[in-house]
């Protein structure tokens, strides 16, 4: 973290056993929460509750599932309810999350902490009606939960005016940057620019260079809380590795794993659209509950799938990284990946869909060939020796690829035979291609990949 260390004041974490009026919480809004069984703050509500409803700047780290939602709504809500608005007209609060998922769990979140109040809050996501969310907007709402690019529509529009607003929240703020809507919130911040603007930052890690910088350009002397960096393990969540050969290695590995008696609700992810849908038919096939959750359906689809997940309907989600933020469910047992994410960043937010709010889950990773560079980069992420486990008549042969390593002599001899004028070439029968070089043992210890199989289809 490259932060200048003068400009914030680092908070240090302790062990908390707290009740939430201790942290400064209200007791209706405490009562609120009790109705949802939950009763004891958790490290970034003990550390973040506290701070902004003194009034500062926050930049926290959190990791996902670790209960941070609440550690900014719980202030956000305390604030409207307990403090005289600055303006009659314009939201006071604006919560900005980088997916709709993520938007619509932390508006459910919030919904459940306002009911009953007469605080309303209103829901801003691209993919909806743009016409129903104008009625909506014009109906001055206190809070609005959205995602980047649609608030930005409602801004040029003139639709949405920020000048009056009192708190603006990021959440998952490296995600935001990632998918690219830099423009979006400088637009954000700019329109909603004032002395009085208190601006809460939460992000997965605050190790990355657009965060930091986004930080310096919308934080006033901010707190910064440093809870769990999201390279850290997991806990809750036993990780396990699986070496596959080839996809219908990997297809039998995943229907001995989803047919234990211990997988509660499972989510498997996959690399493509594609794929949800083809694991999607196999599984129902074999008799499982399965639904495929794309980011190409409608996103009234997509809602009605995840509330069919969230209410148990079926047992088995299959889906890509496009939803697997938003996901927040403490009956996922395990998740699975089918294939590695091309991001380290990535591997720790699937798996932290399970393992949420104490509950222990079981995360389980097949590697074939293709998701090899992934492997590695997740392993040296962790800075972690991941293991590998097998599973009794499901072993296979792939045992990991080698470390490329430059070869001196190989690149002259490359030279030289470059250096040749080419030979005619005689007209000759086709040969069988070569057989690929052995590769010699990885750094890992596995044994060479032996490449008769078909490549992989993925
Ligand atoms: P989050 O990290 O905000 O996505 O929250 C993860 C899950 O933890 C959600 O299901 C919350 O409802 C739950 N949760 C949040 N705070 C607490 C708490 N203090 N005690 C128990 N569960 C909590």
């Amino acid at each position: 973290m490259r932060y200048n260390e003068q400009d914030l004041q680092i908070l240090l974490i302790g062990d908390y056993a707290l009740h939430f009026t201790e942290l400064g919480i209200d007791t209706r809004l405490e009562k609120q929460l009790a109705h949802q069984g939950i009763t004891q703050p958790t490290d970034i509500q003990a550390h973040a509750v506290p701070t902004a409803i003194a009034g500062h700047d926050i930049f926290a780290q959190s990791k996902t599932g670790s209960g941070k939602t609440l550690a900014f709504l719980l202030p956000a809500v305390q604030r409207v309810m307990k403090q005289k608005a600055l303006s009659k007209r314009d939201p006071r609060v604006l919560i900005v999350a980088p997916t709709r998922e993520l938007a619509t769990q932390v508006y459910s979140q919030l919904r459940l902490l306002i009911a009953g109040t007469n605080i309303s809050a209103v829901k801003v996501l691209g993919g909806e009606n743009f016409n129903d969310q104008i009625k909506a907007l014009r109906k001055d709402p206190h809070f609005i939960v959205g995602t980047p690019g649609r608030l930005a529509d409602h801004l040029s529009q003139r639709s949405l005016q920020l000048s009056g607003l009192e708190l603006l929240i990021f959440d998952e703020a490296d995600r935001i940057l990632d998918l690219g809507f830099t423009d979006q919130v400088k637009m954000i911040n700019e329109l909603a620019d004032h002395r009085l603007r208190q601006t809460l930052l939460f992000s997965a890690t605050l190790d990355h260079a657009q965060v930091d910088a986004l930080s310096r350009n919308l934080l006033r002397s901010p707190k910064q809380i440093l809870l769990s960096a999201s390279n850290e393990q997991h806990s809750d969540i036993t990780q396990q590795l699986y070496l596959a050969d080839h996809l219908d290695h990997k297809e039998a590995l995943l229907e001995h794993f989803v047919k234990q008696d211990n997988v509660g609700q499972c989510i498997i992810f996959t690399a493509t659209r594609a794929d949800t849908q083809r694991l999607s038919q196999l599984l129902n096939d074999k008799g499982f509950k399965a639904q495929a959750l794309a980011g190409d359906l409608t996103q009234a689809k997509r809602l009605e799938i995840m509330d069919a997940f969230s209410r148990e309907n079926f047992k088995i989600l299959i889906t890509t990284d496009v939803a697997s933020r938003g996901l927040d469910l403490l009956s996922v047992t395990h998740v699975i990946n089918f294939d590695l994410p091309k991001h380290a960043e990535e591997y720790v937010h699937r798996i932290g869909r399970t393992g949420r709010a104490g509950f222990k889950g079981t995360a389980i990773s097949l590697v074939g060939p293709k998701d090899w560079p992934s492997y590695k980069a997740i392993k040296a992420f962790l800075n972690d020796e991941l293991s590998f486990f097998t599973v009794d008549g499901l072993v296979g042969k792939f045992k990991g690829l080698r470390e490329k390593k430059p070869n001196t002599v190989w690149k002259k001899a490359e030279k030289k035979v470059a250096a040749k004028p080419a030979k005619p070439k005689r007209k000759a029968a086709p040969k069988k291609p070569k057989a690929p070089i052995q590769a010699p043992i990885d750094v890992d210890g596995f044994a060479p990949m032996r490449r008769k199989k078909k490549p992989e289809q993925e």
